[in-house]
């Protein structure tokens, strides 16, 4: 079962910020702007009353949007009546999957460090998860595929792949996604695959969604979600799309987590996804700034960080800072330096975690992440820094 302590970490460090001041880089809550028009469109839709339940599968336009927008992006052909069902977020649509294919006895590999909900996820429905550690390649991180193969057990029921990866802002490449794909397919594995950040991917970065490879289809169920995309992480929008019989596998869980939800953003979260290119390349200019302002603010503070190619967040090796534990420094840093990160073992279940990675987030504005540079800059001149 979940431990009822699993995200006091969060608690913790968000407390910590309000209490000292400091610039909080902790959760990935981004202050960016949302497309004026998808405001104005919700606006309307509350005011005209259409405030009551949604069909349970989402409302037809956004099941039709989905479908559309997963085919002239990646080429993916869905029935929207069958092959769409939309979520209240990314997380109930991974909840309501691991529940509806995983139970006691199953196993649920996961790359490890990995988003907090999957462990839960998995605890929910009694599985247990199985951490496979992503190797430290360079300046990113990278598929080990031999750690992979070892996880795999008769148990092995599912994958949860993440792409783009949170905490690590990795884009898993073709060839290490066809060798996932691979092994998925000889072993009979089903994959879930969360994309929130399939927008968010820079400089030369392409996401490929995993259900693109051959074989990958019918045993592929993908999930998304406006959250990240337009900005809107409060709203709670998601989408899981892949072959009807796992759709609907999902969909009878769902229907008794919440039935349905958003009715008034789901027809404005259509129109928006529509014409998403254009937004997602101007957020993807903001993001890729704002991580570079903060990419400099580590380095001019000692740190270097890895290589961040999509999402929210930089990780850092602590350890020039004199830390060999992320968790202890977290708990300085705002005294240090007046910012709160995450320790990124918060996000680490196996037992090669290396615990003296911090992650920052940089889903701020410009004017906030140029302050937490500074701030950190400052910690090169400060007296006595280094362990304590
Ligand atoms: C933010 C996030 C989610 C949650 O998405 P919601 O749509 O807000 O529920 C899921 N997965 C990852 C990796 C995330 O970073």
């Amino acid at each position: 079962m979940p431990r009822a302590n699993e995200t006091s970490i969060f608690t913790e460090m968000t407390e910590l910020a309000h209490r000292t001041g400091a610039v909080n880089l902790g959760q990935g809550v981004p202050d960016l702007a949302a497309p004026p028009q998808l405001l104005a469109d919700v606006a309307d839709a509350v005011l005209a009353g259409r405030n009551q339940y949604p069909p349970a599968a989402g409302h037809p336009a956004l099941r039709a949007a989905v479908a559309e927008h997963q085919r002239t992006h990646y080429g993916l052909a869905l029935d929207p009546a069958t092959e769409v069902l939309v979520t209240t977020g990314a997380t109930e649509a991974l909840a309501a999957a691991c529940l509806a294919l995983t139970g006691p006895g199953d196993e649920i590999l996961a790359f490890d460090p990995c988003y907090d909900a999957y462990p839960a996820d998995a605890g929910l429905s009694g599985a247990s998860l199985v951490a496979v550690p992503l190797a430290v390649a360079g300046d990113g991180f990278a598929l080990d595929l031999d750690a992979l193969r070892a996880a795999l057990t008769p148990r092995s029921r599912l994958l949860l792949l993440n792409s783009p990866h949170n905490p690590t802002g990795k884009v898993f490449m073709p060839d290490e996604l066809a060798a996932i794909a691979e092994l998925c397919v000889a072993h009979g594995l089903t994959v879930v695959t969360d994309e929130v950040y399939e927008h968010l991917v820079y400089d030369g970065a392409r996401h490929l969604p995993i259900a693109t490879l051959p074989g990958m289809r019918e045993r592929t169920l993908t999930i998304s979600s406006a959250g990240k995309t337009f900005s809107v992480t409060g709203w709670k929008v998601g989408w899981v799309s892949g072959p009807a019989e796992l759709v609907a596998a999902v969909a009878s869980v769902k229907q008794w987590l919440t039935y349905a939800s958003g009715a008034p953003y789901q027809e404005a979260i259509a129109r928006a996804l529509g014409t998403v290119d254009a937004w997602a390349a101007e957020l993807r200019a903001t993001l890729t700034a704002g991580r570079d302002l903060l990419a400099a603010g580590l380095g001019a503070a000692g740190l270097t960080p890895y290589r961040a190619d999509a999402g929210y967040f930089l990780q850092a090796d602590v350890r020039p800072w004199g830390f060999g534990d992320g968790l202890r420094l977290c708990r300085q840093l705002p005294e240090l330096a007046g910012v709160v990160a995450i320790p990124t073992s918060a996000f680490q279940r196996g037992a090669d975690a290396a615990p003296w990675l911090v992650r920052f987030s940089f889903c701020r504005r410009h004017e906030v992440l140029a302050e937490a540079a500074d701030r950190l800059a400052a910690l090169a001149d400060a007296p006595g820094r280094g362990p304590a």
